[in-house]
């Protein structure tokens, strides 16, 4: 009989038992799927990348996603800082450069953008960063990048672009352990600008002034501007009414000093006397580093360089690569005594 009764309670078991235990491990799974899932989503850029390079993730998980500000429609945009970052690198340097400037370029940008976020709070209120270039650094969507490029070059170009940033993984520039202000600029016309001639204020140790070999040979090196004499005046009475020339007197137009890298620093232009940099912005100079002649009815500037001189200059990333320097070299040599670490 009691042979009959454990047959009976193994049946049983058998019956109910074990389905409601392969239902209830079914469910169990199911459930943890669910949530590996809602991790991967989240994750999923990151997680991608990760898997893709092999590399550890950044440590500092605060990195992990940026809060971009789009300047012209004042929207804001939550993206993976590697994805912003593809976007940085894509407006600011353009792809034809070599492999290893771009690179630099996105250590440049990766850099700044740490710096942004660690210093320049409530700048953009709840927003970390905006795509304006002259407040921040430009962004463009991958679309809008692509769309721009020749058919025939798009893939290579974007190619070139997500290896930048893939290969430079995490890389930022530091001194004495903090992220620098990594400033770059288009041509330095041949020798870089130290941040206290430009921006006044107090200089930093790791922005000297450097020189580069092999800028010349880029379009950005040289341009000229030609202004009759009456927009000339004009251009400085929108901004000093009681401005007063008079172009008998050979010396109305004389530069008083120029900075250790020959840009100019002060100028005397009729009645008034001011910093090179301001009579750039006036008259609509590519740099600070300009010459000024004088006719019956013109005034002819020849113009030196690209941008404000401050850190890297792009063409001089580009030159440098051309001659087999690396991305660590450019950098170190644009930025005086600093350390690339992995976030
Ligand atoms: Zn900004």
């Amino acid at each position: 009989m009691k042979k009959i009764i454990v047959i009976f309670i193994i049946f049983f078991i058998a019956l109910f038992g074990l389905p409601i235990i392969f239902t209830k491990s079914n469910f169990n799974v199911g459930e943890k799927r669910i949530e590996e899932n809602i991790i991967e989503n989240v994750n999923i850029e990151e997680t991608k990348e990760i898997k893709e390079n092999n590399e550890q993730p950044y440590l500092y998980s605060q990195y992990s996603n940026i809060e971009l500000l789009h300047s012209t429609t004042g929207e804001k945009e939550k993206l993976p800082l590697d994805t912003y970052l593809l976007g940085v690198v894509s407006a600011e340097m353009p792809a034809q450069f070599e492999q290893e400037a771009l690179n630099a370029q996105a250590v440049v940008a990766r850099t700044y953008t740490i710096y942004s976020i660690k210093n320049n709070n409530n700048k953009h209120e709840e927003a970390d960063i905006c795509d304006n270039p002259s407040c921040c650094q430009a962004w463009i969507s991958k679309d809008d990048r692509l769309a721009k490029w020749d058919n025939n070059n798009k893939e290579e170009f974007w190619k070139k672009i997500e290896i930048s940033v893939n290969t430079t993984k995490g890389k930022i520039i530091t001194y004495d352990g903090e992220p620098i202000d990594a400033f770059f600029h288009s041509n330095s016309g041949g020798i870089t600008e130290i941040p206290v001639n430009v921006w006044g204020g107090t200089d930093f140790p790791y922005l000297q002034s450097v020189q580069t070999s092999g800028e010349d040979a880029y379009a950005q090196y040289s341009s000229e501007v030609i202004l009759s004499k009456e927009e000339f005046i004009k251009k400085i009475k929108e901004k000093y009414k009681n401005f007063e020339i008079d172009f008998n007197n050979k010396d109305c137009i004389k530069v008083v000093e120029y900075t250790n890298s020959n840009r100019v620093k002060t100028i005397q232009v009729g009645n008034i006397k001011i910093s090179g940099i301001e009579f750039r912005n006036i008259v609509g100079l590519k740099s600070a580093n300009f010459k000024v002649q004088t006719n019956e009815n013109e005034i002819f500037f020849e113009v030196q360089g690209y941008g404000h001189g401050v850190g890297m200059s792009q063409t001089g990333a580009d030159s440098m690569a051309k001659n087999g320097a690396s991305y660590e070299e450019i950098i170190k040599h644009f930025y005086t005594g600093v350390e690339l670490i992995n976030l």
